[in-house]
């Protein structure tokens, strides 16, 4: 029994909600709030019409305002606030559950909106230089709030998404299960689906342009190389999509994993990309129109990256549109028994099986069931702990259970082939 506040109503807010919505037992009431609320007053319709017996409310908030985010949680007094608005939103909502007492989950870890905000960008640049990589998100923000949340009893469960969140629980489902030291990590994320468009994201534009512009980057004997963008490419054999081009890219959970299992000598993270993506995407940049920077346009102030979002296809309804089927998960090689070994725990996931159970496409359905799961291992105890923690450092296996229950059952290759 339990009253969640979800902050958020787009394609990954709508699989999570109605997740939890099919989890009877632990979400028996729901605030949706969101800064468009007939979003959320559509899903809340479209969840009665199913006769789902979650007691819903909406509201609107703007996440972007602590005191917005704290006069909702002193009305609605949810036991815990799930965040799956955007990263830009992510410190202000946990101000506002510091203030309130109340548990924080997210799905994907802090970015300012405006990276030429000069106090921001001191600390970025100094960032860069210390630790090596030149992402605009890092989990230093968010990891500062460890002895407040402490001292305040509450949990913050950071980035339990796919990747972030899925991926790092593999990690330590592996540590427990197959290793007793793990020497590489590959993650990677295939995408197989094809929605027929020339060029869309499969979430927010705007976040997903950014991180994918971006430098390269992985972990290697306690320290960071970077690389161009797009400058590493791998051919990958994937299981159940078949033979895709992949690319090295930056991610937040190598962070995590780097920091919370230092036994590891190389963790990389890569993800598939079509040629016509590829191409879009550095004509787009060529021409500014990925530039987070505000330029005058018959005297408004315009940010090229979110005039091309309005521009492309709405992610949320990508999903009648999308066929074939995405395959992520992670290579791990070490030792166990005092024997080599080398495994590969991987999702597949059917675009138009999730379009058919949800109405979403399988991108914001891998990110929305695993947001769900961890909201209900900190409402029922399971994951509750003081503090602010990624998803590698709870017990795995209640998850691993849940992955299975909840639409998104994982496989354990034994002999898979290997990335060079
Ligand atoms: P969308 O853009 O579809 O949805 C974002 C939602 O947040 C919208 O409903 C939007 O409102 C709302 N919102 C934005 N700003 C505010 C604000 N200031 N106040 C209140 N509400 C606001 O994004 P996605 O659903 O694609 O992504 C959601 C999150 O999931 C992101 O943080 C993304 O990074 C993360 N993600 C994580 C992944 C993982 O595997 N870990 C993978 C994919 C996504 P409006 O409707 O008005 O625009």
């Amino acid at each position: 029994m339990s009253r969640l506040l979800v902050i958020g109503c787009g394609g990954v807010a709508q699989v999570a909600i109605q997740k939890c919505a099919q989890n009877k037992e632990v979400f028996t009431e729901m605030c949706l709030a969101s800064r468009t609320v007939s979003k959320c007053d559509a899903l809340k319709e479209k969840l009665k019409g199913q006769g789902y017996p979650v007691k819903i409310t909406t509201a609107t908030v703007n996440a972007d305002d602590v005191n917005d985010l704290v006069k909702l949680i002193k009305d609605y007094k949810p036991d815990a606030v799930l965040n799956v608005a955007l990263p830009y939103q992510d410190l202000t909502i946990m101000d506002a559950c510091l203030e309130c007492k109340v548990d924080y989950i997210d799905t994907a870890n802090y970015e300012p909106e405006d990276t030429d905000e000069p106090v921001w960008r001191a600390a970025y640049e100094k960032r860069c230089k210390e630790k090596g990589f030149t992402a605009y998100f890092d989990y230093s923000y968010q990891w500062a709030y460890m002895d407040k949340f402490k001292e305040a009893g509450i949990t913050g469960l950071l980035g339990t998404g796919f990747d972030p969140g899925v991926t790092s629980v593999f990690t330590a489902y592996a540590k427990k299960h197959y290793f007793d030291r793990i020497d590489t990590i590959d993650i990677l994320d295939c995408n197989g689906g094809d929605h027929g468009y020339a060029f869309a994201t499969n979430f927010n534009p705007e976040i997903t342009l950014r991180e994918v512009s971006a430098n390269g980057s992985y972990w290697e004997d306690g320290h960071w190389v970077e690389t161009k963008p797009m400058e590493i490419k791998r051919e990958y054999d994937f299981p159940e999509v078949g033979m895709k081009d992949m690319y090295l890219l930056h991610h937040e959970e190598i962070e995590a994993l780097g920091k919370n299992f230092p036994e590891v000598k190389r963790i990389r993270f890569f993800m598939t990309f079509g040629q016509s993506y590829l191409d879009h995407m550095r004509c787009l940049e060529d021409v500014g129109m990925l530039s987070t920077t505000p330029i005058k346009f018959e005297g408004k102030d315009i940010v090229p990256i979110q005039f091309l979002k309005a521009l492309l296809p709405d992610p949320a309804s990508l999903g009648p549109r999308t066929v074939g089927k995405t395959n992520i998960g992670c290579i791990f090689k070490g030792v166990k028994d005092g024997k080599e070994r080398t495994i590969y725990i991987y999702n597949v996931c059917d675009h138009q099986e999730c379009y058919k159970e949800l109405g979403s496409q399988a991108i914001s359905y891998t990110t929305g069931v695993p947001a769900m799961i961890g909201t209900a291992l900190v409402l029922t105890g399971k994951w509750k702990q003081p503090g602010v923690y990624t998803t590698d450092e709870f017990d795995p296996d209640p998850y691993m259970d849940m992955l299975n229950e909840y639409g998104l059952p994982w496989v354990v290759d034994e002999a898979p082939k290997l990335v060079d």
